[in-house]
């Protein structure tokens, strides 16, 4: 099974409904004196979403409850209609299949750790960059994420991870669905409302935000230029062109080199290591010599590697890398002077790992698996 790279985004059937989240104050008080009310709600409304993580204006009490349904359907229609949340690993990771306003599916991941609560989220239904061995690149792009659609699954997971105990959100990883400098308009406005204070913004911090992506080599720039530190992930996945051409088709228009200058440039402006995604495919990738080469590439720069086992995909021919091959890898690279960890494999129960997320494939397969043995990290995680 073989997708096409598609760069352009099909056109969306419909216009998304209007959101808080996809206006500034100004525009939010606008819409509020069209249907009669006063603007300083925008303020009380914006404190409510962003700052209490409530979406929902008929639970706004400080809302007088006539107007609260006006103002609900004005500001805050429900984006994000749970299709299903489940979780494993004793209730610590909880994935979430979203259905959208024009029944487009996505999927968001919540996994709590001791020391931070760290949701994955998507950037676009679907994804148009190909990659053979990721089930949301088989299904191909669908659309891009508004920014409200983005805000709201961060809003969501916050909610969610208080609601089950889980503790505070702290961290965002855009590793769900979607290539996110694909979409990089709504993207940048998602990152500044998550970053940005409140009531302007959910408030976490820009360094415990990670964009990962294929390496859109100009995009990457204009990262770099936001003035956001967030931590930027590259998924390489191949030391060399003749094999990431195949693993990650955008290498075709960017090669090696080119993602590798642009994260170095990333490093130099921002200060901030940048991370390497590393899938551990059998015998694919994961020879001596590839860790050898990929070593003598990052030695002494600013980086820290991620090897991810890989999740097959349903009717995949490719596999995970054996434990004592992936040690060998991880022994090569930290011999090479590179600080390098094993990523946890949380969500294989509910197909919540990285590279399973697929829901519009799936939406009428499998019943809940919640509440079956838990995975079980197997390694350090970034
Ligand atoms: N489009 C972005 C975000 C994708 S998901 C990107 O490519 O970076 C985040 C990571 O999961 C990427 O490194 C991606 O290559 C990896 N991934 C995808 N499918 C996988 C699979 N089946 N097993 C392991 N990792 C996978």
């Amino acid at each position: 099974m073989s997708v096409a790279l598609t760069l352009t985004e099909p056109r969306p059937r419909k216009a998304a409904p209007r959101h808080l989240a996809d206006l500034d104050l100004a525009g939010c008080q606008s819409v509020l004196s069209e249907i009669g009310q006063p603007a300083f709600r925008a303020k009380q409304l914006r404190q409510q979403y962003f700052g209490r993580h409530v979406g929902d204006a008929s639970l706004m009490t400080d809302l007088p409850a006539a107007a609260r349904e006006a103002i609900g359907e004005a500001l805050l229609p429900r984006l994000l209609d749970p299709v299903r949340v489940d979780s494993c690993d004793e209730g610590r990771t909880v994935k979430a299949v979203w259905r959208l306003y024009d029944g487009a599916l996505v999927e968001s991941v919540i996994m709590a750790y001791p020391d931070r609560v760290t949701a994955c989220v998507s950037s676009q239904a679907g994804c148009g960059m190909a990659c053979p061995f990721c089930a949301t690149g088989q299904g191909g792009l669908t659309r891009n994420l508004t920014t409200a659609e983005i805000v709201d699954q961060v809003v969501a997971a916050a909610r969610l991870a208080a609601e089950r105990g889980l503790g505070r959100l702290s961290n965002i990883v855009f590793m769900g669905m979607g290539e996110p400098l694909a979409n990089w308009a709504r993207l940048k406005s998602a990152l500044h409302l998550i970053t940005g204070p409140v009531p302007d913004g959910i408030g976490l911090s820009a360094r415990n935000i990670t964009v990962s992506t294929v390496g859109l080599v100009p995009t990457i720039k204009k990262l770099s230029e936001e003035g956001l530190p967030v931590t930027l992930a590259v998924s390489l996945h191949a030391p060399d062109d003749e094999l990431r051409d195949e693993l990650v088709p955008i290498n075709t228009r960017w090669k090696v080199a080119e993602v590798l200058g642009a994260a170095w440039e990333y490093a130099r402006v921002t200060k901030r290591r940048v991370s390497i995604e590393y899938a551990m495919i059998r015998d694919v990738n994961d020879q001596p010599w590839r860790a050898d080469l990929l070593g003598k590439l990052l030695a002494g720069k600013l980086v820290h590697v991620n090897l991810i086992p890989l999740n097959p995909t349903p009717g995949s021919r490719w596999d995970a890398s054996p434990k004592p091959v992936e040690a060998e890898f991880v022994r090569r690279l930290r011999a090479a002077g590179v600080s390098t960890t094993v990523r946890d494999t949380r969500g294989q129960e509910i197909d919540g790992a990285c590279g399973q997320l697929a829901a519009s494939v799936r939406e009428a397969g499998t019943p809940g698996r919640a509440g079956a043995k838990p995975a079980g990290p197997d390694g350090a995680a970034d």
